[in-house]
């Protein structure tokens, strides 16, 4: 089991495809984009499908969720997929992605295994969509969500970042589009990830002021025991349920006391915290011949060292060298 000095288990495993992105939204990446990673030095589908096995059959990974940059993007995704959904025993396999290019796959992807999609969609305003995004693909994002349903990938679950003075008026409409289309919404308070270091306290729309916002228009009632274990969004009946709004607080109500998460990067870097500041490389380890007794005691070591929490709050904060989109968020 992947164990750390405080007692927490990582079971839940986010695995970045590629940091290559084709949206730029303003919370992760300048509008030119970044220097990508090149292509040697991605993990190939087989040295992905070999670390997850790893995970799964002799590290207690219970969850895969596929990530990036735009996992879409990643040629071999169905077959990785399909290769997870068939390891013993069978993780949960889910897919976080902006949408675009859901259309198509989401029907190949549900048929190789996966069992569910977080898409990310900030705002149902096309000009608004194209200014924080820097591309006009709203329709695209909408039609993949649409496809996403109608291919059982359920609940599909909506992760909006609002940016104050961009897109602050998009809480209500966002809401009462999911409601509409069966969509499970999830705001995420936005974070010091991005490549460009642009975050600034004032700029982030609190926890509080997303719930101030919703509860102008709606009744929300949190759902469940105040108690939210490892799940990091802390949800909501919508006037009176069945349908739930969650709001995941990462920097004014963190949740680093149950988190069960550790990442894999594009380039084959375990990562324990997206916080974190050092990584363990098991590529370098694998392609010198390193064996899976060899690569799961590295893994193990790795999350062994993961600090209490990520510390935004404390002045001695400092921002990882990767941004977002090149940990995998
Ligand atoms: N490209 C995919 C997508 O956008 O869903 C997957 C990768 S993206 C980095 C994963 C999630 O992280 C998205 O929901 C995105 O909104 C969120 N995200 C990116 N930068 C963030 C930030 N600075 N703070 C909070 N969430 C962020
Ligand atoms: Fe791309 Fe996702 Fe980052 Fe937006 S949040 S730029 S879609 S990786």
């Amino acid at each position: 089991m992947l164990v750390d000095t405080f007692g927490r288990t990582a079971t839940d495993l986010r695995v970045s495809l590629t940091d290559r992105c084709n949206l730029r939204c303003t919370y992760c990446m300048p509008p030119e984009g970044l220097d990508w990673l090149p292509k040697p030095e991605l993990l190939t589908d087989d040295e992905v499908a070999r670390l997850v096995r790893l995970g799964v059959e002799r590290l207690g990974i219970t969850e895969v969720r596929y990530t990036g940059g735009e996992p879409l993007l990643r040629r071999g995704i169905a077959d990785i997929v399909r290769r997870t959904a068939a390891l013993e025993p069978r993780p949960q396999v889910s897919l976080t992605t902006n949408g675009i290019g859901l259309e198509r796959l989401a029907g190949p992807l549900a048929d190789a295994g996966l069992d569910r999609v977080n898409v990310s969609l900030d705002s149902l305003d096309r000009a608004v969509f194209k200014r924080l995004a820097h591309r006009d693909r709203l329709p695209d994002v909408l039609a993949g969500l649409a496809a996403a349903r109608a291919a059982g990938l359920v609940p599909v679950k909506v992760n909006a970042v609002l940016m104050r003075g961009i897109n602050e008026r998009e809480a209500v409409p966002l809401l009462r589009f999911c409601l509409d289309n069966g969509y499970q919404l999830r705001f995420i308070e936005q974070m010091p990830l991005d490549a460009q270091h642009g975050w600034t306290r004032d700029g982030m729309l609190t926890a509080d002021e997303i719930l101030a916002m919703l509860g102008a228009e709606f009744a929300l009632e949190p759902d469940g025991p105040a108690e939210r274990g490892s799940a990091p969004a802390e949800t909501f009946l919508v006037d009176g349920g069945p349908a739930r709004v969650g709001v995941i607080g990462s920097v004014t109500r963190p949740f680093c006391g149950a988190c069960d998460r550790v990442r894999l990067t594009a380039d084959g870097q375990v990562r324990n915290c997206l916080f974190a500041t050092e990584e363990s490389n098991l590529r370098d380890a694998m392609r010198a011949g390193a064996t899976d007794d060899e690569l799961a005691e590295r893994w193990r070591a790795a999350v062994r060292s993961k600090r209490a929490g990520h510390g935004i709050d404390d002045p001695s904060f400092l921002q990882p060298a990767r941004p977002m989109s090149a940990i995998g968020g």
